[in-house]
Protein backbone atom coordinates (compact mmCIF):
# COMPACT_ATOMS: atom_id res chain seq x y z
CA UNK A 1 0.00 0.00 0.00
CA UNK A 2 1.39 3.92 -0.79
CA UNK A 3 1.17 5.37 2.25
CA UNK A 4 3.14 8.40 1.88
CA UNK A 5 2.88 11.07 -0.17
CA UNK A 6 4.73 14.18 -1.31
CA UNK A 7 2.59 17.66 0.24
CA UNK A 8 3.88 20.85 -0.32
CA UNK A 9 0.81 22.75 1.54
CA UNK A 10 -2.16 22.22 2.76
CA UNK A 11 -4.76 25.13 3.53
CA UNK A 12 -7.40 25.29 5.75
CA UNK A 13 -10.70 26.81 5.86
CA UNK A 14 -10.86 27.14 1.70
CA UNK A 15 -14.34 28.31 0.31
CA UNK A 16 -13.01 27.40 -3.04
CA UNK A 17 -12.15 24.25 -4.74
CA UNK A 18 -15.21 22.44 -3.94
CA UNK A 19 -18.42 23.02 -1.87
CA UNK A 20 -18.66 24.51 1.61
CA UNK A 21 -15.51 24.63 4.23
CA UNK A 22 -12.51 22.67 2.80
CA UNK A 23 -8.93 21.55 3.40
CA UNK A 24 -7.22 21.32 0.31
CA UNK A 25 -3.98 18.99 0.17
CA UNK A 26 -1.70 20.15 -2.57
CA UNK A 27 0.35 17.31 -3.72
CA UNK A 28 3.64 17.78 -5.41
CA UNK A 29 4.34 16.82 -8.98
CA UNK A 30 3.01 17.96 -12.18
CA UNK A 31 4.56 16.67 -15.96
CA UNK A 32 3.11 19.57 -17.34
CA UNK A 33 4.22 23.31 -17.97
CA UNK A 34 1.63 25.56 -18.41
CA UNK A 35 2.99 29.15 -19.17
CA UNK A 36 0.49 30.56 -16.59
CA UNK A 37 1.25 27.97 -13.59
CA UNK A 38 -0.30 29.71 -10.19
CA UNK A 39 1.80 26.73 -8.09
CA UNK A 40 5.31 26.18 -9.96
CA UNK A 41 6.61 25.19 -7.23
CA UNK A 42 4.63 21.75 -7.67
CA UNK A 43 5.58 20.63 -10.98
CA UNK A 44 7.95 18.78 -12.52
CA UNK A 45 9.05 15.18 -10.31
CA UNK A 46 7.89 14.29 -7.58
CA UNK A 47 10.98 15.20 -4.87
CA UNK A 48 11.37 17.79 -2.77
CA UNK A 49 12.39 21.32 -4.39
CA UNK A 50 13.47 24.75 -2.75
CA UNK A 51 13.14 28.34 -3.70
CA UNK A 52 14.76 31.09 -2.22
CA UNK A 53 12.22 33.33 -0.26
CA UNK A 54 13.23 36.21 1.13
CA UNK A 55 16.79 35.34 1.24
CA UNK A 56 15.74 32.22 3.10
CA UNK A 57 16.22 28.94 1.50
CA UNK A 58 12.56 26.65 1.76
CA UNK A 59 12.14 23.30 1.05
CA UNK A 60 9.35 22.57 -0.52
CA UNK A 61 7.30 19.58 -0.66
CA UNK A 62 7.40 16.84 2.67
CA UNK A 63 6.90 13.23 2.49
CA UNK A 64 3.59 12.38 4.75
CA UNK A 65 1.92 9.22 5.57
CA UNK A 66 -2.06 8.94 5.40
CA UNK A 67 -2.66 8.35 9.41
CA UNK A 68 -0.60 11.96 9.90
CA UNK A 69 -2.28 13.39 6.64
CA UNK A 70 -5.72 12.57 8.18
CA UNK A 71 -5.13 12.88 11.80
CA UNK A 72 -4.73 16.54 10.94
CA UNK A 73 -7.34 17.35 8.92
CA UNK A 74 -9.97 15.57 10.76
CA UNK A 75 -9.73 18.19 13.46
CA UNK A 76 -11.76 20.69 11.12
CA UNK A 77 -14.40 17.87 10.78
CA UNK A 78 -17.10 20.08 12.28
CA UNK A 79 -16.45 22.76 9.85
CA UNK A 80 -16.89 19.92 6.84
CA UNK A 81 -20.06 18.80 8.51
CA UNK A 82 -21.74 22.26 9.52
CA UNK A 83 -21.05 23.82 6.24
CA UNK A 84 -21.41 21.13 3.77
CA UNK A 85 -17.34 21.22 2.78
CA UNK A 86 -14.95 18.18 2.53
CA UNK A 87 -11.19 17.91 1.68
CA UNK A 88 -10.40 18.70 -2.00
CA UNK A 89 -6.63 17.10 -2.88
CA UNK A 90 -5.16 19.29 -5.54
CA UNK A 91 -1.50 20.11 -6.74
CA UNK A 92 0.74 20.08 -8.88
CA UNK A 93 -1.65 16.88 -10.85
CA UNK A 94 -3.38 14.75 -7.83
CA UNK A 95 -2.44 11.87 -10.61
CA UNK A 96 0.95 11.96 -10.86
CA UNK A 97 0.56 10.24 -7.30
CA UNK A 98 -2.53 8.69 -8.18
CA UNK A 99 -1.65 5.49 -5.59
CA UNK A 100 -1.08 7.66 -2.69
CA UNK A 101 -4.06 9.90 -3.79
CA UNK A 102 -6.47 6.64 -3.98
CA UNK A 103 -5.56 5.60 -0.63
CA UNK A 104 -5.80 8.77 0.88
CA UNK A 105 -9.38 9.53 -0.51
CA UNK A 106 -10.37 6.14 0.49
CA UNK A 107 -10.04 6.77 4.39
CA UNK A 108 -11.63 10.04 4.27
CA UNK A 109 -14.41 8.28 1.90
CA UNK A 110 -14.35 5.73 4.86
CA UNK A 111 -14.85 8.63 7.73
CA UNK A 112 -17.44 10.35 5.61
CA UNK A 113 -16.02 13.15 4.77
CA UNK A 114 -16.83 14.93 1.20
CA UNK A 115 -14.09 14.08 -1.15
CA UNK A 116 -12.88 16.02 -4.45
CA UNK A 117 -10.02 16.44 -6.29
CA UNK A 118 -8.78 19.12 -9.31
CA UNK A 119 -7.06 17.36 -12.37
CA UNK A 120 -6.05 18.35 -15.68
CA UNK A 121 -6.74 14.42 -16.55
CA UNK A 122 -3.36 14.51 -17.70
CA UNK A 123 -2.78 10.10 -16.99
CA UNK A 124 -4.07 7.21 -18.58
CA UNK A 125 -7.24 6.09 -17.51
CA UNK A 126 -5.59 3.30 -14.90
CA UNK A 127 -4.94 6.09 -12.85
CA UNK A 128 -8.14 7.97 -12.74
CA UNK A 129 -9.94 4.50 -11.89
CA UNK A 130 -7.48 4.46 -8.36
CA UNK A 131 -9.47 7.34 -7.00
CA UNK A 132 -13.11 7.44 -8.72
CA UNK A 133 -14.34 4.90 -5.97
CA UNK A 134 -13.83 7.35 -3.54
CA UNK A 135 -14.93 10.80 -4.92
CA UNK A 136 -17.97 12.88 -4.53
CA UNK A 137 -16.45 15.47 -6.47
CA UNK A 138 -14.24 16.20 -9.51
CA UNK A 139 -13.45 19.83 -11.12
CA UNK A 140 -11.63 18.91 -14.31
CA UNK A 141 -10.17 21.43 -15.99
CA UNK A 142 -9.94 22.40 -20.15
CA UNK A 143 -7.65 24.08 -21.36
CA UNK A 144 -6.92 23.69 -24.96
CA UNK A 145 -8.43 21.23 -27.24
CA UNK A 146 -6.08 21.30 -30.59
CA UNK A 147 -4.11 18.04 -30.07
CA UNK A 148 -0.89 19.37 -31.26
CA UNK A 149 -1.30 22.75 -29.78
CA UNK A 150 -1.92 21.15 -26.44
CA UNK A 151 1.09 18.71 -27.04
CA UNK A 152 3.24 21.40 -27.87
CA UNK A 153 2.42 24.71 -24.99
CA UNK A 154 1.57 22.99 -22.37
CA UNK A 155 2.74 18.69 -22.96
CA UNK A 156 -1.01 17.26 -22.00
CA UNK A 157 -2.32 14.23 -24.61
CA UNK A 158 -5.57 15.87 -25.22
CA UNK A 159 -6.83 11.99 -26.63
CA UNK A 160 -6.22 11.30 -22.63
CA UNK A 161 -8.14 13.95 -21.39
CA UNK A 162 -11.16 13.29 -22.98
CA UNK A 163 -11.24 9.65 -22.35
CA UNK A 164 -10.80 10.53 -18.94
CA UNK A 165 -13.64 13.02 -18.53
CA UNK A 166 -15.95 10.60 -21.23
CA UNK A 167 -15.21 7.78 -18.20
CA UNK A 168 -15.94 9.76 -15.17
CA UNK A 169 -19.24 11.11 -16.24
CA UNK A 170 -20.40 7.30 -16.32
CA UNK A 171 -19.59 7.68 -12.59
CA UNK A 172 -22.52 8.64 -11.20
CA UNK A 173 -21.96 9.08 -7.84
CA UNK A 174 -19.24 11.45 -8.69
CA UNK A 175 -20.42 15.12 -9.69
CA UNK A 176 -18.31 16.49 -12.71
CA UNK A 177 -17.41 19.94 -13.07
CA UNK A 178 -15.42 21.32 -16.28
CA UNK A 179 -13.46 24.06 -15.29
CA UNK A 180 -11.59 26.35 -17.87
CA UNK A 181 -9.03 28.44 -17.54
CA UNK A 182 -9.37 31.83 -19.05
CA UNK A 183 -5.75 32.34 -20.08
CA UNK A 184 -4.90 35.18 -22.72
CA UNK A 185 -3.01 34.49 -25.76
CA UNK A 186 -3.24 30.40 -24.60
CA UNK A 187 -6.93 29.46 -24.08
CA UNK A 188 -9.42 32.24 -24.93
CA UNK A 189 -9.14 32.37 -28.88
CA UNK A 190 -12.57 32.24 -29.74
CA UNK A 191 -12.09 28.83 -31.73
CA UNK A 192 -10.87 27.04 -28.42
CA UNK A 193 -13.53 27.93 -26.81
CA UNK A 194 -15.53 27.17 -28.96
CA UNK A 195 -14.31 23.65 -29.37
CA UNK A 196 -14.90 23.31 -25.44
CA UNK A 197 -18.45 24.44 -25.51
CA UNK A 198 -19.38 21.96 -28.47
CA UNK A 199 -17.26 19.51 -26.50
CA UNK A 200 -19.10 20.29 -23.43
CA UNK A 201 -22.30 20.34 -25.39
CA UNK A 202 -21.77 16.63 -26.98
CA UNK A 203 -21.65 15.25 -23.63
CA UNK A 204 -24.56 16.71 -22.61
CA UNK A 205 -23.19 18.95 -19.82
CA UNK A 206 -25.34 22.23 -18.81
CA UNK A 207 -22.36 23.85 -16.77
CA UNK A 208 -19.10 24.91 -17.12
CA UNK A 209 -16.62 27.04 -14.56
CA UNK A 210 -14.88 29.67 -15.94
CA UNK A 211 -11.64 30.64 -13.84
CA UNK A 212 -10.34 33.86 -15.28
CA UNK A 213 -6.41 34.68 -15.46
CA UNK A 214 -4.70 36.47 -12.12
CA UNK A 215 -1.30 37.11 -11.19
CA UNK A 216 -1.46 34.97 -8.11
CA UNK A 217 1.52 32.98 -8.72
CA UNK A 218 3.78 35.74 -10.21
CA UNK A 219 6.14 36.12 -7.53
CA UNK A 220 7.00 32.57 -7.18
CA UNK A 221 8.79 32.53 -10.07
CA UNK A 222 11.25 34.69 -9.00
CA UNK A 223 11.92 32.76 -5.72
CA UNK A 224 12.29 29.85 -7.99
CA UNK A 225 14.05 31.97 -10.06
CA UNK A 226 12.02 31.12 -13.22
CA UNK A 227 11.31 32.79 -16.12
CA UNK A 228 7.75 34.46 -15.61
CA UNK A 229 6.32 35.33 -19.37
CA UNK A 230 3.27 36.28 -18.01
CA UNK A 231 4.01 39.01 -15.67
CA UNK A 232 2.85 41.72 -18.39
CA UNK A 233 -0.16 40.22 -19.47
CA UNK A 234 -3.05 41.93 -17.77
CA UNK A 235 -6.31 40.22 -16.69
CA UNK A 236 -8.94 40.26 -18.72
CA UNK A 237 -12.10 42.72 -18.62
CA UNK A 238 -16.04 42.70 -18.01
CA UNK A 239 -16.38 42.66 -21.57
CA UNK A 240 -14.25 40.09 -22.62
CA UNK A 241 -15.69 37.88 -20.01
CA UNK A 242 -19.32 38.73 -21.46
CA UNK A 243 -18.36 37.49 -24.89
CA UNK A 244 -16.61 34.43 -23.90
CA UNK A 245 -19.39 33.53 -21.59
CA UNK A 246 -21.88 33.91 -24.25
CA UNK A 247 -19.84 31.60 -26.55
CA UNK A 248 -20.75 28.84 -24.02
CA UNK A 249 -24.68 30.57 -23.64
CA UNK A 250 -24.62 30.18 -27.22
CA UNK A 251 -24.15 26.41 -26.89
CA UNK A 252 -26.81 25.92 -23.75
CA UNK A 253 -24.07 25.55 -21.41
CA UNK A 254 -24.22 27.87 -18.22
CA UNK A 255 -21.13 29.88 -17.09
CA UNK A 256 -19.92 30.09 -13.41
CA UNK A 257 -17.15 32.13 -13.48
CA UNK A 258 -14.76 32.12 -10.43
CA UNK A 259 -16.18 28.48 -10.15
CA UNK A 260 -17.21 27.14 -6.21
S1 LIG B 1 -1.53 21.45 -14.75
FE1 LIG B 1 -1.74 22.88 -13.03
S2 LIG B 1 0.03 22.49 -11.72
FE2 LIG B 1 0.48 21.57 -13.69
S3 LIG B 1 1.62 23.14 -14.80
FE3 LIG B 1 -0.54 23.35 -15.38
S4 LIG B 1 -1.38 24.87 -13.98
FE4 LIG B 1 0.59 24.15 -13.08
Amino acid sequence: MKDEGLVFNIQRYSVHDGGGIRTIIFLKGCPLACPWCANPESRKVVKPAFWIKNGKKEIIGEWRKIDDLVNEVMRDEIFFRTSGGGVTISGGEVLMQADFAGNLLKEFYRLGVHTAIETTGAFPLDCVEKLTPYLNQVLFDLKIMDSNRASEVIGINVNNVKKNLEFLLTQKHIEVIPRVPLIPGYTTSTQNLEAIANYLKSLSIKEVHLLPFHQYGSSKYEYLGWNYTMKDVPTLTSTEIDNIKKIFEDKEVQTNIGGL
